[in-house]
């Protein structure tokens, strides 16, 4: 049997100088080179790169900030500046010719390139939350924001709670902060994401914080509400929930999608179907009844999106399983899929179980799987020719005159697209309505409407 060995995430160490603003900018820069697979090192000599973030507000501090970049240099001698005194980049330049770059405040794209560059990211499907292809830096129109750090659950083909720990969850008002500092910046589209969304605020009793003169609980559902209040208007700024797990408590969030404040879109990752084998993996939010609550859901939004993902030829998987497994996606009617072949993962439980599934079988399941889904997504996109969706264009062609981007059904990176002809004019960011005029397994093609939102 093969077994993946996980790489080694780069680490990153950090000096966080100035004021409290500068440690915004500090947690949002690093909640993004977490969410790109680094590690934090608590000390200089672990690290790979050191990030100073500088202060240049006084004379003073300015000298405590050449000191420590000055001590980032000897102790480790990878050193990235960002902050105020990138504004003074001769200054550091001159005093530390070897610093590896030297970024201003809030450019953070800028700061998590140089990182990146500095330390490249090691990607895993195992780990990432982030597909692959998301480790370039996202455009300014779309967001990551990362709401919580590591796991309560133990499943058992996922190395992720060993790797980082039980749940962390991030203050609510930081996190929405950070959102609207990035909506404030250009941002469109919020992604939230986390290890498991529903559980957010389990480890801090979904403590209330002040926001905007209210109280607002660690909890998936006031989170949600207050992201789809940012933007000039309640539900301009388009919010996207990853990584839900369907525990009772994710019926309140479809009212909010009734009301426009979140997309009508989940990506639930139920890996299986057989009651049998989830237990075997452990899998949280283990509810034979959950076609009974995707019914209801659908009755109160109609046009719910739901994406998954399944693993196929887990450890003691049987025919019957993958019989119940195809029958279950016909009745669920997934509008996106993504399956797997079981992989042993070191220190994964799954790897050491008896009953692996030969490879052939795998492969034989996988495409079984994949063959269902590609119907039924064809089937709903087909569905769709005729009618009129919003679209976040996310690329234009300016040869073709065309443009690409994503209705409120497709995340990016991982689901489909919208395809647009005569898009002339149009901008990365800007929100149209498109008349839809064909579609495919995975995309949909049509023409741009008004525009109504830029
Ligand atoms: S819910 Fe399961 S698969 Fe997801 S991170 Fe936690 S242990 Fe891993």
């Amino acid at each position: 049997m093969n077994v993946t060995t996980l790489p080694k995430p780069p680490r990153v160490g950090l000096v966080s100088l100035g004021c409290p603003k500068a440690l915004v900018d500090s947690e949002r820069i690093m909640t993004k080179l977490r969410a790109d697979g680094y590690d934090m090192s608590p000390d200089y000599a672990g690290a790979d790169v050191v990030l100073v973030n500088t202060c240049g507000f006084l004379d003073s501090a300015k000298e405590e900030s050449l000191e420590a970049i000055g001590e980032a240099i000897a102790e480790n001698g990878r050193v990235v500046v960002t902050g105020c005194m990138g504004k003074e980049a001769e200054v550091i330049r001159n005093r530390f010719p070897d610093v590896l770059a030297i970024t201003g405040p809030q450019q953070y794209e800028e700061v998590v390139a140089a990182v990146h560059e500095a330390a490249p990211p090691v990607p895993s499907p195992f780990i990432d939350l982030v597909p692959e292809a998301g480790l370039k830096l996202t455009p300014r129109h779309y967001s990551y924001l990362k709401i919580s750090e590591g796991c309560n659950h133990r499943c058992a083909f996922c190395i992720i709670p060993h790797l980082r720990g039980d749940l962390v969850s991030r203050r609510p008002d930081a996190i929405l902060r950070e959102a609207e500092k990035l909506v404030a910046a250009g941002t469109k589209e919020l992604l939230v994401i986390s290890q498991d969304t529903s559980a957010y605020g389990v480890d801090i009793r979904h403590r209330p914080r002040p926001w905007k003169g209210e109280e607002v609980r660690a909890h998936m559902t006031d989170l949600s509400r207050e992201l789809g209040k940012l933007g000039q208007v309640p539900g301009d700024v388009w919010v996207r929930l990853h990584y839900v797990y369907p525990y009772p408590h994710v019926d309140n969030v479809i009212p909010l999608m009734a009301e426009g404040l979140v997309l009508p879109y989940l990506d639930i990752p139920f890996q299986h179907a057989s009651p049998d084998v989830l237990r075997r993996m452990r899998r949280p939010a283990n509810d034979v009844k959950v076609l009974q609550r995707i019914r209801n859901w659908r009755e109160q939004v109609p046009d719910l999106a739901i994406r998954s993902s399944f693993v196929v030829g887990f450890p003691g998987e049987t025919e019957e399983d993958v019989a119940y497994l195809l029958a279950w996606l016909e009745e669920a009617q997934l509008d996106r899929v993504g399956a797997f072949k079981f992989e042993a993962v070191e220190g994964a439980p799954a790897t050491s179980m008896e009953s692996q599934v030969p490879e052939d079988i795998k492969q034989e399941r996988y495409e079984a799987v994949m063959a269902l889904s590609a119907r039924i997504s064809a089937e709903k996109l087909a569905a769709k020719v005729g009618s009129t969706v919003d679209v976040l264009i996310d690329a234009v062609d300016a040869e073709t005159g065309g443009a690409t981007g994503r209705s409120k059904a497709d995340a990016p990176e991982i689901d489909g697209e919208v395809h647009l002809r005569d898009a002339g004019g149009l901008s990365p960011g800007d929100i149209v309505s498109a008349r839809i005029e064909d579609s495919d397994e995975h995309d949909l093609y049509g023409v741009p409407l008004e525009p109504v939102l830029a």
